[in-house]
């Protein structure tokens, strides 16, 4: 295994490699600077001429010569009047110069070719061989609009042959099953200049979404929520005394009504806080758990958005739970085990889960954050469940526990919070009565298991490459029969599986049936059940599963059957 030192190193090797290319073919061009990145490398220019994209192979190609001529790097302290002269024409390096602190400045040298540097190189150009030059893109000097625009060239390097082509065939499956695109072929949702970042869901996208929300449903019943539904705009004081107007009012969408102002709701707390409140409560009640889908709106900026993963409108599958510090922990240990079980249906099982402490500035008594991470400890101990420790990463208002899942691209998202909070509790006054009669205070978790609806699906779409499993695919089945002689036979199986509420469909087409399965495996869809003749005569089914396997001679009972168990939980 490479250290992240020594994959810096090689990055940053590939940036003088870069910049040695550039100035070959562009002797004109002025160099600024070229580090590594977490990623990869990039170097930032000022060319005489703009390059193009077509520049590219030709720079990478005059890289590739470089890395054969087998350069040994060198690197050695020079002082600041040898640095101010070699670079007497280029304005870049000689405001590095000055900001260098001392008398001698880095150089780092390959055959002719000089780069003011600090130091950190592989041993010679040879070791470069497995580079890729990216794109071009706009620049400033030290990052600021205000400053002189730039050209920059980035790139990625890798120690081996191997790391390369899997970083290929990374970026290029991460395009090819783009949710955008994907969403697009399977007719699922677009999106609209009348809407900017607000996504339209078309029926077979919404079918999807459906499905999510009655899995979810479906285990919330069973573990005592009671499901409640709250307006999406309220009056700005509510929002004063939530803390969003002070902390989040930039990112949120007000209205008038009645001269009075309103906001869209950015999040769902403060409705389920309202019914809480909405008469007395007594500890007998305790844990009261209110779930609600909840539409939410937030202003993000148009340059940020992207797709479902980041949009201007959302539904988060909400959760809030209001307990006594004391059944912290039995509720902790329930989240875990519905949170995990869902993540599990979507086969989403390597989890990694961050258990966030008191941070810096938090409020609330040292004695309720004690307890309260105690009892996240200890449910997340009592589940057996591997979990890592970030120190003072939690929420100024409470701890927390996140779940970050990896899909089958190796990529990591954080679905699942359980978010303990102490102050709006505090701030909305939130009480019960006590076995005592005392009144007092509720802690208030927050916790959601999707996110956000949207963003939730578009990782499913990823992850799966847009084969959805069958229990989430909104068409499920699709029959297909050679001629129209077979119809009657194919519309009574379809009323027997819409009996079973198997999400099946007819294709009405006159299509050959090559072009009927072709269109069918464009929708992704997991069953043809294809019709001829010999089906109609010895009353079966020819099952053509997604990836093309047949099976031959089925009843229309034991499709059925097959299809309810792939629908059960
Ligand atoms: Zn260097
Ligand atoms: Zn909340």
């Amino acid at each position: 295994m490479r250290t992240n030192e020594e994959r810096a190193q090689l990055r940053h090797s590939a940036a003088h490699l870069l910049a040695h290319a550039v100035v070959e073919l562009f002797p004109r061009t002025q160099l600024t600077i070229g580090p590594a990145t977490p990623d990869g490398f990039f170097y930032d220019f000022l060319p005489e001429q703009n390059f193009k994209e077509e520049d590219l192979p030709l720079i990478a190609q005059r890289m590739s010569e470089i890395v054969a001529r087998n350069l040994p790097i060198t690197h050695r302290e020079i002082s600041k009047t040898e640095a101010r002269n070699l670079y007497k024409d280029n304005p870049f390096k000689l405001e590095l110069i000055d900001a260098i602190p001392g008398d001698t400045v880095g150089l780092a040298e390959q055959g002719n070719f000089y780069d003011l540097c600090k130091g950190g190189h592989v041993e010679h150009t040879g070791l470069l061989t497995h580079f890729k030059l990216l794109h071009i893109s706009g620049s400033y000097w030290r990052a600021d609009r205000n400053n002189q625009p730039l050209q920059r060239i980035t790139g990625v390097v890798f120690f081996t042959a191997q790391e390369l082509a899997e970083y290929e065939k990374r970026i290029e499956e991460a395009q090819l099953y783009d949710h955008r695109r994907l969403g697009k072929q399977l007719d699922l949702f677009s999106f609209h200049e009348e809407g900017v970042g607000f996504p339209f869901f078309h029926a077979k996208g919404k079918k999807i979404l459906n499905i999510l929300t009655s899995h979810l449903r479906s285990l919330l019943e069973k573990d005592n929520y009671q499901e409640i539904s709250t307006p999406i705009m309220l009056s700005d004081e509510l929002w004063k005394t939530s803390g969003h107007y002070a902390h989040y009012k930039k990112n949120m969408y007000f209205c008038d009504i009645d001269d009075k102002s309103y906001a869209i709701r950015p999040m769902n707390c403060p409705g389920s806080i309202l019914v809480y409140k909405s008469r007395p409560r007594s500890y007998r009640e305790l844990p009261l758990k209110l779930a609600e889908f909840g539409l939410v709106h937030r202003h993000e900026l148009s340059g940020v958005l992207h797709g479902l993963f980041r949009v201007r409108s959302f539904t988060i599958d909400d959760g809030h739970i209001y307990c006594t510090v004391e059944q912290l922990e039995t509720e902790v240990v329930k989240l875990i085990g519905l949170i995990t079980k869902v993540l599990k249906r979507f086969s989403f099982t390597d989890l990694y889960i961050g258990l966030s402490t008191r941070p810096e500035n938090s409020m609330g008594s040292d004695a309720l954050w004690e307890k309260a991470i105690h009892a996240l400890r200890d449910g997340l101990e009592k589940t057996g469940t591997p979990y890592h420790v970030q120190e003072g990463e939690g929420a100024f208002y409470g701890p927390k526990i996140e779940f970050v899942i990896q899909d089958s691209m190796g990529r990591q998202w954080q679905c699942g919070t359980i978010q303990v909070d102490f102050f709006l509790p505090e701030n909305f006054d939130l009480n019960y009565v006590a076995s005592t009669g005392m009144k007092e205070r509720p802690v208030m978790v927050h916790r959601a298991i999707y996110g956000s609806f949207e963003r939730f699906l578009a990782i499913l779409l990823e992850h799966f490459k847009g084969n959805l499993p069958f229990w989430l695919s909104p068409v499920q089945a699709r029959i297909l029969t050679i001629t129209d002689e077979q119809k009657p036979y194919a519309q009574a199986i379809l009323s027997a599986l819409k009996e079973h509420n198997i999400s099946v469909e007819l294709d009405e087409s006159r299509d050959q049936i090559s072009a009927q399965i072709k269109a069918a495996q464009l929708e992704k869809i997991p069953w043809m059940l294809v019709i001829g003749k010999k089906e109609v005569e010895t009353n079966t089914i020819t099952l053509r599963h997604r990836d093309g396997k047949q099976e031959f001679g089925l009843s229309v009972e034991e499709i059925i059957k097959r299809a309810l168990a792939l629908n059960a939980d």
